[in-house]
């Protein structure tokens, strides 16, 4: 395909089809130490990548790692963005400047997301205000662990206050870092369904798949706030280096955006398809009458065990009544190392 042809999606209405509905790539990773060479995709490689994503769609397709620092982004926006994504931007810890805005905005730019554990409090405030000066939207994560729930209230309305469209609170799927479970998962997600509840941005829940069970054990409505597409299941990244994944945070490879047809690999992956199968889990979600709905973070299940299929999710503590008698409710107090990244098909 050429890369600056708009593209036939080629199989789009194809019913019943997996689909993503976001695609995040991460355009730029800084060397390692050591200076290990570079191996991000080039501006005709990207150009590609994008043709490819709209195959799945008029989707978002979501710039991460350190997207300012490539010097053919606003080209890459401009394409983007005329071809009919939506293009959207993390800047990571990049201070985005009103020259930014201003250019990425008018490349068609529509929405910048921005890390609030990434950046001071304040930085955080003055961005947004620019950005939104700007008219694009605004898009704020931030990690919820047992140091920030108690501030959630307070700072998601000084987030409303400052205009902000949709606030994501990602739970933390990684191993060695604090974070909620068992019975304080539930109740801080049935604090965030609450808090949407009296905020009219939109709220989104990451990493905690387990609010779907939570909103029907309170009799609370399934829309109350938007649960983030993840591992595969809606979700495809790609790699600095173009090695596709089911997410950022789930390291295994299921192809490779120098090479593939993104469509075809999404729908044709085993691992892929794997994971977006209940059938499939194992360990008590997959006895789990939520199996369908929740399934356990896969990418949490994989970052403390190696295992992002027959693990339980290690932070989930419900126990289905199928289960009872053969698991515990303590979810593991110690957790490995994760397993290196790996890339290749599979
Ligand atoms: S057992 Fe697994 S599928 Fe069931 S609610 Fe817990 S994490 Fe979700």
């Amino acid at each position: 395909m050429s890369p600056s042809a708009a593209p036939t999606p080629s199989d789009p209405a194809e019913p019943g089809s997996p689909s993503a509905s976001l695609v995040t790539w991460e355009a730029w990773r800084e060397p390692g130490i050591g200076g290990s060479a570079r191996t991000d995709l080039s501006t005709l490689e990207a150009l590609r990548l994008l043709n490819e994503v709209r195959c799945f769609g008029r989707i978002p397709l979501l710039l991460i790692g350190h997207p300012l620092r490539r010097g053919d982004l606003g080209v890459l926006v401009e394409h983007g963005a005329r071809i009919g994504l939506a293009m959207r931007l993390a800047p990571g810890g990049d201070a985005l400047t009103a020259f930014h805005t201003e250019s990425l905005r008018d490349a068609g730019l529509q929405r910048v997301a921005f890390d609030a554990d990434a950046r001071p409090w304040p930085a955080l405030l003055q961005e947004v205000a620019g950005a939104r000066a700007q008219g694009l939207g605004v898009h704020v994560t931030m990690r919820v662990d047992p140091a920030s729930q108690a501030r959630l209230p307070e700072l998601g309305q000084e987030l409303e206050r400052a205009g902000v469209h949709v606030w994501t609170l990602a739970f933390p799927t990684e191993s060695g870092v604090p974070m909620l479970r068992g019975a304080g998962l539930d109740a801080a997600l049935l604090q965030v369904a609450r808090l949407a509840a009296e905020l009219s941005m939109q709220v989104e829940v990451a990493g905690a798949p387990q609010v779907h069970r939570v909103l029907q054990e309170a009799g609370l409505p399934a829309d109350l706030l938007a649960v983030a597409p993840a591992d595969g299941v809606g979700l495809l990244h790609v790699r600095a280096d173009g090695v596709l994944q089911p997410s950022a945070a789930l390291a295994l490879g299921v192809g490779d955006a120098r090479q593939d047809d993104l469509v075809d690999a999404f729908r044709e992956s085993p691992a892929l398809g794997a994971l977006r199968d209940p059938e499939r889990l194992g360990g008590k979600c997959r006895f789990c009458e939520y199996a369908g709905t929740c399934g356990g973070s896969r990418a949490r299940a994989w970052a403390f065990t190696g295992d992002a299929l027959r693990a339980p999710d290690p932070a989930g503590g419900y126990l289905p009544a199928d289960t009872a008698a053969t698991y515990t409710a303590e979810p593991p107090a110690a957790a490995p190392p994760a397993r290196p990244a790996a890339a290749g098909s599979g």
